[in-house]
């Protein structure tokens, strides 16, 4: 039986409930009860995404691995999959999702993915990514076309300028 209280956690935070929500929820559920994770108010697990749809959003709710704090990276691969990296342990997993939903309709199929025992939803391997450094703080620099600034490493030269990403011209023959 799922953790309830948890599901709505991260209804509240998606804004509805969906299979894709789920999906992410089961994971992130399963990480708790097979690795021990904790919520991280820190940078204490770090996920790696590899799909940037509505599962992402029960990671960030219910593991706290969250965009701002540097600890969900977004890899656009189209999967349904995440990594995870425990900083203290050096632990990590990759949780790929292999549930088929040809045969049910909608409702049922996310009330299948709450209820389905965890092996029947995922697989459990290897990362295949070094785990992510930790987040940087840079140093800012003022563009010199718009005045706004930027951080260091998104600052471009041109003309002898420092131009930020906005202005700056890409050249990419
Ligand atoms: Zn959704
Ligand atoms: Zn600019």
């Amino acid at each position: 039986m799922y953790n309830s209280e948890n599901w709505e956690k991260a209804a509240a935070f998606h804004g509805h409930k969906c299979g894709g929500l789920a999906i992410g929820f089961r994971a992130a559920e399963a990480l708790k009860e097979r690795y021990g994770a904790q919520f991280a108010d820190d940078e204490q697990i770090v996920c790696v995404t590899e799909n940037d749809a509505c599962a992402a959003d029960a990671i960030q709710a219910i593991l706290g691995c969250t965009l701002g704090k540097g600890n969900l990276i977004y890899k656009p691969l189209g999967k349904m999959a995440f990594s995870f990296y425990f900083r203290e342990s050096g632990e990590s997993v990759r949780i790929y999702f292999k549930g088929e939903n040809d045969a049910l309709p909608r409702e049922q199929w996310m009330d299948w993915i709450l209820e389905a025992p965890t092996d029947e939803l995922f697989t459990f391997g290897e990362t295949q990514y070094p785990v992510p450094e930790r987040a940087r703080i840079f140093r800012s620099v003022k563009c010199e076309r718009c005045g706004e600034k930027a951080r260091e490493d998104k600052i471009r030269l041109s003309d002898g300028k420092t131009l930020c990403l906005s202005c700056f011209q890409e050249y990419d023959r």
